[in-house]
């Protein structure tokens, strides 16, 4: 949970707000998930990859774990990306390279 600035919200399906008797209530559900992760809060959302990867990603069976770090005083948003149809870690998180193998083995 994370108390609100002004900021733009995010174009991501993990980012939760709720509005109930005038209490406001922000939320990144993917980074709430991880209990090894600094704290959330709203001004991550601007440098967080997560929303573009989720955009433009080819892997159909994509599994994110993201947490918050901090380097040199910033704080920013890291993702963890695996295939889970493949079992495999991605380091690039657009692409997995067994699903794109069987794509061009489909394709011949
Ligand atoms: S921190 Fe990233 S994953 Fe979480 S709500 Fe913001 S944009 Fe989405
Ligand atoms: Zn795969």
């Amino acid at each position: 949970m994370g108390k609100k600035k002004s900021f733009e919200r995010p174009d991501c399906p993990y980012y939760y707000e709720d509005y109930y008797r005038g209490r406001e209530t922000y939320a990144c559900r993917l980074i709430e998930r991880n209990p090894h992760s600094r704290p959330w809060k709203p001004s991550l959302c601007a440098t967080c990859p997560v929303p573009r990867i989720l955009r433009e990603t080819r892997v159909s069976y994509l599994a994110l774990e993201a947490t918050v770090t901090r380097k040199f005083f910033r704080e920013r948003v890291e993702i963890f990306a695996v295939c889970t149809k493949h079992l495999r870690k991605l380091d690039n998180p657009l692409i997995c390279p067994d699903c794109e193998a069987e794509r061009a083995a489909e394709n011949q």
